[in-house]
Formats: structure tokens, sequence, C-alpha cells
């Protein structure tokens, strides 16, 4: 039994919410589990649950919950100055202090920021920028983005379109044009509709997979493309780890056709690869970075794009980019953010995802492989993922109607763990200012409940 506020509040919600990515006639049904606080990795609901946070709420709170330095810089900005604009020749202190901390801690090719409030709006200024570049530059013609299937870039309709998402795209007739995708560097998938290639190794496949991005150019015109985007290891797709060999030979193709690559760090962004960007783990040198989630620990919106020299250069040659958002460089979003930066910088968190809890982590979650349902567990510094086996002896997947990934996930819930379900895939992300001792609980609440999602599979004859 829940308790009367917990149902009273589940009422409310099912009668005026509507949710983002919901089924709302299941939700009304099961009625919404509803978080009241966080302290540190945990969260706790109305019926009292601690629960491990294995997700950061949603890839963005890197520095745990209950960090007074941005409750404090939030307040000091709030009673200061809550809002100003930064149009009419205008700015604000908050967001000129973040723009040169974000140009020390980002690769030396990026000096100049544009902010938005989050990850999709920080895609389609991307999407305008980089048009505005080569209309600049007398390439008008230059449009096409590529992008990958499965790939995640926002909710917006252009962060829809330069996502691979097959369900977003089937609504609202998406993508827009001038977007095309190529298939996603994820081996176990690829192979499923070409066998042909299961033979290769992980490098081997690295590099043919990247080949699509060639393929593709010269498909489409190398004259007509205007930039690659994808994420350093993608988030929402599943936790795709790209074999090594993958980025450094997209960004030798991207080199060789002359076109930008932006590296949409959102997720991989302030720390969560053990570099504070995913572009320096993978061996990349992009135009643009996406970011949003990390840059504020997801306590109040903030997202922008960072914008190498190259592309500025241009910008600057030719009057107004008509393009901004009310709230770009909001003074109190910019506030939380630099104080989010500096108290990572203060635990040198970065190296310590690098050096010790994202190594800690490896071994930890890629133990999981010797569970009979579980392949494929692998972690790059502070995300994981793994894959569910209907028979790992002999490979085979769940059928969708199995669905595996929902059992687990609820089994997670029951034992106090959030862990997130990708068709058959279960994913983690946890804060980075996890300890040790969280991450042993954390996979010993994951191995629970893949002993309970074996067990209810083989009462229902699955396995
Ligand atoms: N890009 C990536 C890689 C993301 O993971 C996300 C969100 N999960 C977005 C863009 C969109 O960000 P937002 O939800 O803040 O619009």
């Amino acid at each position: 039994m829940i308790n009367t506020k917990t149902a009273a509040l589940q009422k409310l919600d099912s009668a005026h919410y509507l949710h983002p990515f919901t089924d709302h006639k299941d939700l009304a049904s099961k009625g919404a589990r509803i978080i009241t606080r966080g302290e540190g990795v945990y969260v706790w609901d109305t019926e009292g649950n601690k629960i491990l946070d294995g997700m950061s709420g949603l890839w963005c709170v890197n520095m745990g919950y209950g960090q007074t330095e941005l409750v404090e810089a939030a307040t000091q900005q709030m009673t200061v100055l809550p809002f100003y604009n930064s149009f009419f020749n205008t700015s604000v202190e908050p967001a000129i202090e973040l723009a040169a901390l974000l140009a020390e801690i980002t690769p030396p090719q990026f000096n100049h920021v544009f902010y938005s409030s989050s990850g999709s709006e920080s895609n389609d200024t991307i999407l305008r920028m980089v048009r505005r570049y080569w209309d600049i530059k007398g390439e008008k013609q230059r449009k096409t983005i590529i992008s990958r299937k499965n790939g995640y870039h926002g909710s917006t309709v252009a962060g829809a379109s330069l996502g691979g998402m097959t369900g977003m795209h089937e609504q609202g007739d998406l993508p827009i044009p001038g977007i095309v995708h190529i298939e996603q560097p994820y081996f176990r998938e690829v192979v499923k509709d070409h066998p042909e290639l299961k033979d290769l190794s992980e490098d081997e496949f690295g590099v043919l997979a990247a080949g699509w991005l060639e393929e593709k150019i010269l498909e489409v015109g190398a004259d007509k493309v205007a930039a690659f985007i994808g994420e350093p290891v993608q988030g929402a797709g599943g936790v795709i780890i790209p074999p090594k060999t993958y980025w450094p030979e997209i960004q030798r193709i991207c080199d060789k056709y002359g076109i930008l690559l932006i590296s949409d760090e959102v997720i991989c962004g302030f720390g969560r690869l053990g570099t504070w960007f995913g572009c320096e783990t993978m061996g990349t040198k992009p135009d643009f970075m996406t970011f949003a989630k990390g840059v504020t620990s997801g306590y109040i919106p903030l997202g922008g794009a960072m914008v190498s020299d190259r592309v500025v250069d241009v910008l600057y040659q030719d009057g107004d980019f008509n393009h901004g958002y009310t709230y770009s460089g909001h003074p109190v979003a910019c506030a939380v953010a630099v104080a989010n930066i500096k108290l990572m910088q203060k635990l040198d968190l970065v190296n310590r995802v690098k050096n010790d809890t994202g190594p800690y982590l490896k071994q930890a979650f890629e133990s999981l492989n010797d569970h009979p349902l579980v392949a494929d567990a692998k972690t790059e510094g502070m995300v994981a993922g793994l894959v569910m086996l209907k028979d790992k002896a002999n490979n085979t997947p769940f059928d969708d109607d199995d669905n595996v990934g929902m059992i687990c996930r609820g089994h997670c819930f029951d034992n106090g763990l959030v862990m997130r379900a990708v068709g058959d895939r279960m994913i983690i992300a946890p804060p980075l200012v996890i300890s040790h001792a969280e991450i042993d609980e954390l996979v010993r609440l994951a191995r629970l409940a893949l002993d309970a999602t074996w067990a209810d599979l083989k009462a229902k004859n699955i396995v």
C-alpha cells in the first residue's frame, strides 16, 4: 500500500502533468514515483525509499545532490541580479566569467561560447551556425549534416532530426531536409544485418564503421556536406562505446573533405569519460562542442556551444548572426556553472575519474560479465553499459516482446537502484563523486536485479 501523500500526488500528476517520452495511459495505471529529496548519490521518494541514483538524474547531477556551493552561488546571484539579457550590446558578469573559464578548460581551439538553456537548443544553434559559416565562406550549397542512426541530439525539430531515433522521426515528419544518417558503430547490432562481418576485430570494425561516413560524403557530394555530428560515446542510444579506431578515422575523413566536426558533449562533457571533454578521450579536434547537463550538474538549466577559432574568425567577417535566446547567458545559471566547475577543479574530480573511480568502476562493473544473462559489460570513465542475452553460449538476443530491459529496470528500482534500460541494454552514468563503497553497492544491487530478472525469465520459460 502506498501512503496517502503519494496517492494524492499521483492522482494530480496523472490529471494534469504531461511527462516527457511517456505513455500516459500506462503511467496513470501505475502512478509515478515521486522523488522528493537528494543527498550525495542517493535520492528518496514519497514512500521513504532510499534509491542509489545510478543515472545522475538524467546524466547530469555529476557533483551529486546537496552541494551547498552551488546553492549559495544561485542564491547570491538571484539576490544581486536574477536576470538581465545579453542582447543589445549588454552583458552580465557571470556569463563573462564562465566564458573565460570554459575557454580555459576546453581544448585549445575553443575560445568562444554561445549560450542556451539545453542540449537541444545548443544543437539547433550549431546547425544554424554551421550553415551561416559556409554561407559567409561563399559555399552556400554546403548544407547537409551527416549524423548517425541511434544517436541522440535532442528533442527540438533540429535536435530530433540530427538524432537517429526512428521512434522520434516517425512522429512529426522528421528528419527535416538536409540531415542524413549513417549506421552507428555498434558491432553487435550491425552484425545482425551483416553476418558476413562477424569475424572482424573491434579495431577493424571501427575503421569500417567510420568509412560509412566517407561513403555518405561521396553519395551526397563532397561539396554539399557541411558537417558531421556525433556523441563521443552514444548515451541515450544505450552507452555504445565505439572501438578505439573509430573517432581518429572519422577525424581523418572530416579533414580530408574539409567538413566541420561537431562533438556532442552533452553527456560526455565535464569529466564523464575521465577527461574534461569526450573528444579528448577519443582523440578528435572538433570545430564545435555541444554542452549542457554537467556544466551546472543539472542544478539549473544551462547549455551552449563551444565554437572554434576557425569558425569564429569567419562569423566575425559578416555582421549579425540573427539568433539567440532570452536566457542565453542567464546570470543565475552561469553563476552556478562557475561554482560547479570551480568545485570540480578543487576536488580534482576529472583526474579522480580517470585514475581512481573510473578504473574501480571498470573492474566492478565488468565483473558482471560472468552473469548468465550478461555480455559486453563495459565502462568508459563513469559511464557503463551491458547487453542481456537470451542464450549467451549462442549469442542469441532477446525478442523485443520479451521486454527484458523493462523487467530488469523494475527489479533495479525495487532493490533501490536507478539503472536505465535501452531495449536489451542496461546502462549507468553515476555521479562523478561516487565513492568506492558506493560503486560496490551499485554493482551488488545491479547483480541482484539481474538475478531476479533471470528468475522471472525462467519462470516464463523465456530462457
Ligand atoms: N545531446 C545529447 C548527447 C544528449 O544526451 C541530450 C539529452 N540527453 C541532448 C543532446 C539534449 O539535451 P536536452 O535534453 O537538454 O535538450
